[in-house]
């Protein structure tokens, strides 16, 4: 049986990003933590982002995908 390949180092980015807090309630969002975040981070859309200087929207997701439900206090009117 193959032994499984695991990151020992979580992303740099943790102290810094607005998702991670989220991330770590759990529930279907806890996925994206142990994939990402505590796994192959520098794959991150987030991560990624920050890299080029940009501050990454809320709800962007590490996969690149968008999550409609999520919003930032000051992008809401
Ligand atoms: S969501 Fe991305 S940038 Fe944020 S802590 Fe996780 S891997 Fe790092």
């Amino acid at each position: 049986m193959p032994i499984a390949k695991i990151n020992p180092v979580s992303c740099t980015h943790i102290s810094s990003c607005e998702l991670f807090p989220l991330l770590e309630k759990g529930g279907f969002l806890k996925v994206w933590q142990s994939r990402y975040c505590r796994g192959d981070f520098s794959r991150c859309a987030r991560y990624q982002m920050s890299l080029r200087g940009e501050r990454p929207p809320i709800n962007l997701l590490p996969s690149g995908e968008y999550l409609s439900c999520l919003k930032r206090r000051d992008e809401c009117q």
